[in-house]
């Protein structure tokens, strides 16, 4: 018997992934899948909330996000990958939990506050209002221990914890009750000096980026604005590019850092640097996508095989909770 313990991340079918997602989820993915059964969710239902328009976007998105977590070493005969929409269990879930949450809980939730702020929402839908109930359906239907996630998913991981807590102090239920494990990184900034890299908000560097690609974006990434040429000795502590050394370029961080202080070193040069280390992350990245691209019918298998599994395992979970509810006759 499986007696690892589990595992339930995932990102939304609203496009590629990037290295924010990197940082924040996709790397503590790779280091713990051999301690955990790892869930990664194809979250298609919760990139409705926002995308509802854009079905294509979400259908292509299913695959280039189940590619890019393969690309980044997740070993398929180790973790199972998951389309949300097909998983009944999730949906069924949903609707138990949305009886024990507030209407102002969910408004209040400052993740959903600063979304609705950035998609320029003036009213909310019922289905992004309630999305992070949907998340703690996505999180339990499993009965995930751990939840590897950026710092924007700490408010829905602790409403996640209040509502299983409920629920089975009301209907004697045992389901586990998730823990957030943040990275080192919890939110990258965005290329244009927003507090969040996003896939929605056309400030990112995506892993499937082409190095031209990549050049193109850090050449054009916000520094430090008071630094109009060379001559003039930079802020390094509130560059983003400085920021994405510290991160992605530890090696030579401290160097650039004293560089570009003593005005040693100029933005382009200190652009090239980090265009190296980037690319140097990315290029065995970009060589296990194209194989997956390649063999689109693969990760078409893997989806549908770990999907049914997910299922599996959600509908006996939900019998038995739907048994405590006595909603069965
Ligand atoms: P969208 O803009 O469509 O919401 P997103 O870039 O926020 O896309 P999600 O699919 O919502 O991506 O998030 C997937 C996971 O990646 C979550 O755990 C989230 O916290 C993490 N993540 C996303 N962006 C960042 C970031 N900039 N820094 C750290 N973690 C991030
Ligand atoms: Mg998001």
């Amino acid at each position: 018997m499986d007696t690892k313990k589990r595992i339930l991340t995932g990102d939304r079918t609203t496009g590629k992934l990037h290295l924010g997602h990197y940082v924040g989820s996709l790397q503590s993915r790779v280091e713990l899948q051999d301690e955990y059964d790892e869930f990664i969710l194809l979250a298609d239902v919760q990139a409705l909330t926002t995308h509802f328009a854009e079905p294509s976007l979400i259908n292509s998105s299913i695959y280039d996000v189940a590619m890019d977590n393969l690309s980044v070493g997740l070993d398929p005969e180790k973790v199972t990958i998951v389309q949300q929409s097909q998983v009944s269990s999730i949906a069924e879930l949903t609707i138990f939990y949305s009886m024990l949450v507030t209407v102002n809980q969910l408004r209040h939730n400052p993740t959903i506050k600063t979304e609705a702020k950035n998609y320029g929402y003036a009213d909310l839908t019922y289905g992004f209002l309630g999305y992070p109930v949907s998340q703690t359906a996505d999180i339990t239907f499993c009965n995930a221990d751990l939840v590897p996630v950026g710092e924007d998913q700490v408010p829905h991981i602790e409403l996640a914890r209040k509502i299983v807590r409920k629920f089975n102090e009301l209907y004697g239920t045992s389901i586990v009750e998730p823990q957030v494990k943040l990275s080192k990184v919890g939110r990258l900034s965005g290329l244009d000096g927003n507090a969040k890299m996003g896939k929605s908000m056309g400030n990112a560097i995506y892993l499937s980026d082409s190095p031209q690609a990549v050049w193109e974006r850090v050449r054009n990434a916000v520094t430090d604005p008071a630094r109009i040429t060379v001559k003039i000795p930079g802020h390094p502590e509130i560059c983003n590019v400085y920021k994405y050394h510290c991160v992605f370029n530890q090696g030579e961080v401290s160097n650039i850092g004293e560089m570009c202080k003593n005005a040693a070193i100029g933005c382009v040069a200190c652009k090239k640097l980090l265009n190296g280390a980037l690319n140097a992350l990315l290029d065995p990245i970009r060589e296990k996508r194209h194989y997956y691209e390649e063999h689109r019918n693969e990760v078409r298998d893997l989806i549908i095989s770990g999907t049914a599994k997910a299922n599996a395992v959600g509908n006996a979970n939900l019998q038995d909770i739907k048994e405590k509810m006595h909603v069965i006759i």
